[in-house]
């Protein structure tokens, strides 16, 4: 059994080359849901369904989210009854999001909710997509124009607010979901994907007893940068990385994640930071970590498989 911690759109591309390379192992996924956020009456949850998408095969390649070849005129229609439209919801993408709301309405938990999802897009039944809390949670960022929820700084405020604080709304009440302890404690390896460390893995670590578990597992546990270069391939990691006074390096994430991590992965354009890692305690592999393709992530996720 393997286990991974992620978020959306780096941990999706690197799940999907992961799912193609591990055969019938079982695969736990535990998911960001400090992402997620209630818009116009639905709840969305961005993170799992980003993956779901990518890993069923019928995700939007090329923004990396949403649903291949969808359009998004009942968004615009709801522009007329003065709604927020600001948030991209495509009319096949819309179909999960009142999926989720309905099955929330009748008292089902994130979890059930995840599975029944993921059953639906026919997700392969060795791949366990897993929330990591069933009570709700949600990222809010502090910034010099107020503090608004995460997707209103990154959807509709593009990022341009400056980050002071960033604050995970409920996640003193929030309890892991069921298995996802035992699923880092028993793996033979527990993968952190390239993701936001502060705003996709951070939250993950925050829930109650799971850094604890990392701490104390017995598994391998291996990290990867979302960092190429020393930026995002996308996204505001480097913006909240700053925001919050942190040196924006893959040395950096190796330190937010030293005291469970056993293997750091960095990609071949941030080597001069091997040695600093290394000297922290770490082993490391510097590799390609660009996965522009499905071919590039299964050899990604092969070379992690390796280091086991
Ligand atoms: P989000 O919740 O959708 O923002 O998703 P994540 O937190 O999983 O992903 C965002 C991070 O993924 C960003 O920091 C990106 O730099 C990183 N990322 C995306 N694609 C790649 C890739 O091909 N390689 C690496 N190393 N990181 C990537």
């Amino acid at each position: 059994m393997i286990t991974a911690l992620g978020g959306g759109v780096g941990a999706a591309k690197f799940l999907e080359g992961l799912s193609s390379v591990i055969e019938n192992e079982t695969l736990n996924v535990i998911v960001n849901t400090g992402d997620d956020i209630s818009l116009n009456g639905l709840y969305i949850s961005p993170d799992v369904d980003t993956i779901i998408y990518r890993l069923s095969g019928v995700i939007d390649k090329k923004k990396g989210w949403g649903l291949e070849g969808d359009t998004f005129i009942s968004l615009n229609s709801l522009e007329k009854f003065d709604l927020d439209t600001w948030f991209n919801i495509g009319d096949k993408d819309i179909a999960t999001h009142i999926y989720r709301t309905y099955l929330r309405g009748k008292g089902l938990t994130a979890t059930e909710i995840a599975s029944k999802i993921a059953e639906a897009f026919e997700l392969p039944d060795n791949v366990n997509i897993m929330p990591m809390t069933d009570q709700d949670v949600e990222t809010w960022i502090q910034t010099n124009e107020g503090e608004m929820h995460f997707q209103e700084y990154l959807v509709k405020r593009k990022m341009k607010p400056e980050v002071c604080r960033v604050t995970i709304r409920n996640i003193d009440h929030a309890s892991p979901a069921p298995n996802v302890v035992d699923s880092i404690e028993k793996a033979r390896a527990v993968i952190i994907c390239p993701s936001n460390p502060i705003i996709s893995i951070g939250p993950i670590l925050q829930v109650k007893g799971v850094r604890e578990a990392l701490k104390t597992t017995r598994a391998e546990i291996i990290a990867i940068s979302p960092l190429v270069g020393g930026v995002p391939l996308k996204g505001p990691a480097d913006k909240l990385m700053k925001g919050l006074g942190l040196e924006v390096s893959s040395a950096q994430v190796a330190r937010l994640y030293s005291d469970f991590l056993d293997t750091m992965v960095i990609d071949v354009e941030d080597a001069h930071e091997n040695q600093k890692i290394i000297d922290t305690g770490l082993k490391t592999l510097v590799v390609d970590t660009v996965m522009s393709d499905k071919g590039k992530s299964a050899n990604l996720a092969s070379s992690v498989l390796e280091l086991i």
